[in-house]
């Protein structure tokens, strides 16, 4: 008896989870009860029979057991698509931890009273032949508004209510006779608000050239065959939105629907409308703009079959899909697929999931792979497609310089700008043509690096930048190594020491003052509030209103900008050294990305790399465009130091407001830790005093352990799961 009690939910709303009712599962169902189960319980005090879903199991009750009901019934018609997003949930939980309750509610959509907007209409039930009489009357009588009306009538079956008062100018006094005597009757159709109406009329699409039609044709065929993950590699603007496109037609014209995955809406807008005009009503969107309701009510028109298509960010892969064929994650290599609260589950693990659940199959994409995709993609685990040329005729890709930094200051200049970019940017400007300047800021706060030759502090156990905490020391946030900032560059000795503190207002400043003539405008990382503030500047750069957009990496996506002939990287480094393993991957995707927003059309374009370490591969790759060059690199950094993703890793994050208490914990679960690892297959990092150690108030201790292989990972996130953790201190994992 290793499951006596099923944990039963019967009302599927998002906010009724939590009442979760236990009951005993009789012998004969022990074997055909799972998480996701639609089950029949006999429920209130009447027993009657209803539906619920088993979310878990328990080994104790907190009820009487001999009072305890019994579950009546496994249903086996099928599961309904709330079954399959609570397997999921289960799923989540067990692989990213939390509480069941948490994962549940990350899964199953918000359920609102359905504020469907309704329209009336007025449908004609008289004959042509009794309309013609009564409209020759209502001739001769000169009624008008009458004639307006029956005219229409006659020529359409179905009139808009509103169509009818506003645009024929009926009122509702001259045709309510006709209502009575049943001319016409008034309908009322409800229909769900779309998010997108009415923003564009559909156009036409492209004709896909002979790499996009490959693809297409590869990821089909991997769909019809064994809905292995496809792995779609295509360089910037090689046309992988076109590829997305066409496969989801063919999916849909088999009846089955698609979710499409972007980082960001308000940064992925001219996507979005891409695919509103070859599919307009089908497809729609959500996202953190989206009040609860309007949210609701998009949900419930995919449940209910009336999309094709859903698109938004991470959350939108748990659209309520009744037949889902496909998931495509477009840029697949971002940082915003992975949740940042719990459970913290990454969307491109979870969508590969909820596909093998659905029978469905995933779509990754991205011009600059994660070396985690990557990785797999070599390994097999995904089918592999290429795009190696721009799309649009006469587009290639930008020629790129390097600047080094330190050059520049030994050459006196300690400016921001390198001499031969003012160069470039002056010739730009003299051609009329545009600049954008890219402020790489990810990563810029909290760690020291020298400005004579560009080196961080580093940690001398994990080869990650270290940070500056609190108390005015530098420390590694994976082993807790710790020391004072020092005076000197531990690796020059030169006296510069402290970042390239320079925000986009000063970089404004600087070129106002350079080139008094040209017109500039700035775009921040703060994310916009409203949708339109954003496309606001995009749009007016666009139109040509400005000749130089100066911003943090929020600019560099999904953006076209034809008149971009310069791209100036003005340290591009910064993110170098952001303190984690993945530092060299996201500064090699940032410079990818910023480059290939220059020369998009007809016009060639140039890219400016100003850096202190010109010399890192990610740096180099970036500017020769080299992902395969960087990749090789990257993993061997990988392997060297037992990173993901050729080592699996586990992190343990624990908080208390009580020092003691935390400190006690870390040191227990350190203990038990090591009486796991009595075979030595892991490697154990910490528990170490996480860099801020105090957030609001909270002590906090990080722990890693690395292995080459999933399992005794998640045999130890069991154990450290059922130890005795009080009330005083929390935890979070993470698994990478
Ligand atoms: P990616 O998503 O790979 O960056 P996009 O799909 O955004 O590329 O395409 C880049 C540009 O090329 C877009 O302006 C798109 O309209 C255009 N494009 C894509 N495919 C074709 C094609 N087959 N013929 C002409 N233009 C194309
Ligand atoms: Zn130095
Ligand atoms: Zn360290």
């Amino acid at each position: 008896m290793l499951k006596p009690y099923a944990d039963v939910i019967i009302d599927i709303t998002h906010a009724a989870v939590d009442r979760v009712f236990q009951y005993e599962i009789p012998e004969e169902l022990s074997e055909r009860v799972f998480p996701g189960a639609r089950v029949r319980v006999p429920f209130g005090q009447g027993n009657r029979l209803r539906d619920g879903y088993i979310v878990g199991f328990s080994e104790k009750t907190d009820y009487d057991p001999l009072r305890i009901k019994k579950l009546e019934a496994v249903c086996e018609d099928g599961m309904p698509i709330e079954g399959q997003l609570i397997r999921l949930a289960a799923w989540m939980k067990e692989r990213y931890g939390g509480a069941m309750i948490q994962a549940l509610k990350t899964v199953l959509p918000v359920k609102r009273k359905l504020k469907a907007v309704e329209k009336r209409y007025l449908v004609r039930q008289a004959g042509a032949e009794e309309c013609e009489e009564l409209l020759a009357l209502c001739r001769k009588k000169n009624q008008k508004a009458r004639v307006r009306f029956l005219e229409a009538l006659a020529a359409d079956e179905t009139l808009p209510y509103e169509m009818v008062v506003q645009k024929l100018r009926v009122s509702p006094a001259s045709f309510r006779p006709f209502l009575e005597r049943g001319i016409c009757r008034l309908e009322t159709k409800s229909s769900f608000r779309s998010p997108l109406a009415g923003e564009l009329s559909p156009g036409t699409g492209v004709s896909l050239n002979e790499e996009q039609q490959q693809a297409v044709r590869g990821i089909l065929s991997a769909w019809r065959g064994d809905k292995r993950p496809c792995y779609l590699h295509g360089i910037t603007g090689s046309g992988k939105t076109e590829v997305y496109m066409e496969v989801i037609r063919q999916v849909a014209a088999e009846g089955k629907q698609a979710i499409v995955l972007i980082p960001e809406i308000a940064l992925t807008w001219q996507t979005v409308m891409r695919f509103y005009r070859q599919f307009g009503d089908r497809v729609s969107i959500v996202h953190s703009r989206l009040s609860a309701g309007e949210k609701s009510d998009q949900m419930e028109r995919a449940r209910r079959g009336g999309l094709d298509i859903m698109i938004g960010p991470r959350s939108a892969l748990f659209t309520p899909f009744p037949d889902l064929g496909l998931i495509i994650i477009d840029e697949e290599h971002e940082a915003a697929y992975k949740s940042e609260t719990v459970p913290r589950y990454h969307a491109v693990d979870t969508a590969i999931e909820r596909c093998r659940l659905a029978g469905a199959m995933t779509v990754l994409g991205s011009a600059t792979p994660s070396a985690a995709s990557y990785y797999r993609a070599q390994n097999g685990e995904y089918h592999f497609f290429q795009m190696k040329t721009r799309a649009k005729e006469a587009s290639v890709l930008p020629s790129v310089e390097i600047v080094d930094l330190r050059e520049e200051l030994k050459g006196g200049n300690r400016g921001i700008f390198s001499r031969r970019l003012r160069e470039l940017m002056e010739e730009t400007l003299m051609r009329g043509e545009q600049i954008l300047l890219f402020l790489n800021r990810r990563g810029y706060a909290g760690f020291v690096s020298c400005r004579a030759c560009g080196k961080p502090v580093r940690c001398p156990h994990c080869d990650v930048s270290l940070k500056v905490h609190r108390d005015g020391t530098l420390k590694c946030h994976y082993c807790g190594y710790e020391m004072p900032i020092p005076r000197a560059c531990p690796s020059c000795g030169s006296g510069y020491i402290a970042g390239f503190g320079t925000g986009t207002q000063k970089v404004e400043a600087m070129v106002n003052a350079m080139f008094p003539e040209a017109g500039v405008l700035r775009r921040d990382m703060d994310p916009p509030s409203k949708k339109g503030s954003h496309n606001a500047i995009l749009s007016a750069f666009a139109d040509g209103k400005a000749d130089i957009l100066i911003g943090t990496q929020m600019i560099v996506k999904g953006h076209d900008f034809p008149r971009v002939t310069l791209v100036g990287i003005l340290a591009a480094d910064l993110s170098l050294y952001s303190g984690g393993y993945e530092a060299g991957e996201r500064t090699f995707s940032l410079l990818t990305q910023a480059a290939g927003r220059a020369g998009r059309d007809s016009l060639p374009g140039h890219v400016v790399i100003q850096s202190y370490s010109p010399e890192h591969y990610s740096v180099e790759a970036a500017a020769s465009q080299d992902y395969e060059g960087f990749y090789w690199h990257e993993i061997l950094y990988r392997k060297l130091l037992r990173y993901p993703p050729v080592y699996r890793m586990l992190s343990l994050l624990i908080t208390s407001r009580e020092e003691e208490a935390a400190a006690a914990m870390a040191g227990t679960v350190k203990g038990e830790a090591e009486s796991v690892n009595e075979e030595g297959l892991l490697e154990l990092v910490g528990p170490a005093k996480a860099s801020v150690a105090r957030i609001n108030d909270s002590y906090r201790y990080l722990f890693y352990a690395k292995c080459e292989e999933e399992g005794p990972l998640l045999e130890l996130k069991q154990r450290i799961e059922a130890l005795d953790w009080g009330n005083q201190v929390q935890y979070q994992f993470d698994m990478e």
